[in-house]
Parts: structure tokens; C-alpha cells; sequence
């Protein structure tokens, strides 16, 4: 076994772990395993583990690594967990089953125009700034209602859940708390919220999907915050 198969059966149990210790767990617990920055070669191990939902944050980079293996690997489950540009919107509707990061009106028009011209089912996840940083992106919380009903009801956008990134060196509780909170104030089953450092913690807050990297690739070298 590789590290990294090795890493994704310890994740996979540990996820198990913490749902069984939470008192009100998701229904489910998705693991996206978060492959930024690594190349096709140290992809496959842990496709060839059965491993099938993955997260990229980048489009042009995902796009060059997955098309090959979807040929391959036909049931992949590809999910873009980074910023999206709404000139890059057909792009992304290509390439991605879920997308993490809706955080304005502009993108939320450039997605309605695209999914009109394509029958590919696409799950949305409006991405909050819960720490209210002006330098991260996302709806800010108390807009959060405003937002959901432009995107879900006027617009007819598949939208199912929130996605939150807690500031970094914060405990991040409060924040799955607030996300959690927030989507069932506005009837959205999905949570992605949790990375390698404290999705369990999300997990006890109803993480239905965690994004992790490092904790089952190692880390990163480059970029790709
Ligand atoms: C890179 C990234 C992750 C994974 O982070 P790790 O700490 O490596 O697990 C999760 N979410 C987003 C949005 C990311 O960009």
C-alpha cells in the first residue's frame, strides 16, 4: 500500500469514528479527497483503492488531470472547491458534478445561462465567509437569506447546501456551528465544511461533505492556498 492508500483508510475510519461519537451525525459523511497541486501518478493509488469523489480547486487544472481519468474511472464524483470566474463557468459545468464556491450574484446569472444550454446535473453550494474576512470570498452571513432565495427560487438554481472555510489559527466550532444553523434556517440539506486539521469537529456540527488534502497526500509543495 501507498502512503497515500494507507492515510485514506485512516481518514475513512476516523470519519466513522467521529460520526459515531456525534450526537446528531449528517445522515452521511462524504469524503472529497482534495487533490490540488498532485498529478495524475499520485491520483491513481487511491482510485485504484475504490476511492471516487475528489475536489480540485482549480478549473483549468482539474480539467487536465480528469478528463483522461473519467475515460478510465468511469463513476468519478469531481467536486470544485475553490473560486470560480464567470467567464469560466461552461468550463466548470463541463468538467465538475458539484460546485462549492457560489458566492455572487454575477456567477450565480453566468451559471443559470450555462445549465439552460445542458442537461448535466450539478449540485451548488453557496460558499459563506463566516469569519466576515475582507480578504476571503463568500456571502457574508447576514445576506445569506437574500442570496439563497435569488439562486434557489428566483433563478431555479440547483442549490443544496453551504460551504464555509473558518479563518485560519481560529477555532473553527463556532463556525460550523453557524453554517449549520444557517442552512437549516433556509431548508438546505448539504454541509461542506472540515478539512484534514478539524473535520471531525465539522463532523459534530453535520458535515455531510469533508475536504481533505494533506491529511491523505501529504502536504503540498506549491501553492494552492
Ligand atoms: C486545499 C483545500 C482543502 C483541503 O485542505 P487540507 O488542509 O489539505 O485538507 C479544503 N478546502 C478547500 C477550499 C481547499 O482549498
Amino acid at each position: 500500500m501507498s502512503d497515500s492508500t494507507a492515510n485514506l483508510s485512516d481518514i475513512l475510519a476516523r470519519i466513522g469514528a467521529a460520526r459515531k461519537k456525534a450526537v446528531k451525525p449528517a445522515p452521511s459523511t462524504t469524503l472529497i479527497a482534495v487533490t490540488k497541486t498532485h498529478d495524475v501518478g499520485a491520483i491513481r493509488p487511491v482510485l485504484d483503492a475504490g476511492h471516487r469523489v475528489f475536489g480540485e480547486n482549480r478549473v483549468q487544472e482539474a480539467m487536465g488531470k480528469w478528463t483522461a481519468l473519467r475515460k478510465v474511472y468511469a463513476d468519478i464524483e469531481l467536486h470544485l472547491i475553490g473560486p470560480l470566474q464567470s467567464n469560466k463557468t461552461r468550463e466548470a459545468v463541463e468538467t465538475f458534478d458539484a460546485i462549492h464556491s457560489l458566492d455572487r450574484p454575477k456567477l450565480a446569472h453566468a451559471l443559470k445561462a450555462e445549465l439552460a444550454k445542458t442537461a448535466k446535473p450539478l449540485t451548488l453550494f453557496i460558499q459563506v465567509n463566516t469569519g466576515e474576512e475582507p480578504q476571503k470570498a463568500g456571502v457574508m452571513p447576514q445576506d445569506i437569506l437574500t442570496f439563497v432565495r435569488l439562486c434557489r427560487d428566483e433563478l431555479g438554481l440547483p442549490v443544496r447546501g453551504l460551504m464555509c472555510i473558518p479563518p485560519n489559527g481560529e477555532n473553527p466550532a463556532p463556525h460550523f456551528a453557524l453554517l449549520q444553523k444557517l442552512a437549516q434556517e433556509n431548508g438546505l440539506p448539504l454541509l461542506s465544511m472540515g478539512m484534514s486539521g478539524d473535520f471531525e469537529s465539522a463532523i459534530k456540527f453535520g458535515a455531510t461533505h469533508v475536504r481533505i488534502g494533506s491529511a491523505i497526500f501529504g502536504e503540498r509543495s506549491v501553492q494552492g492556498s
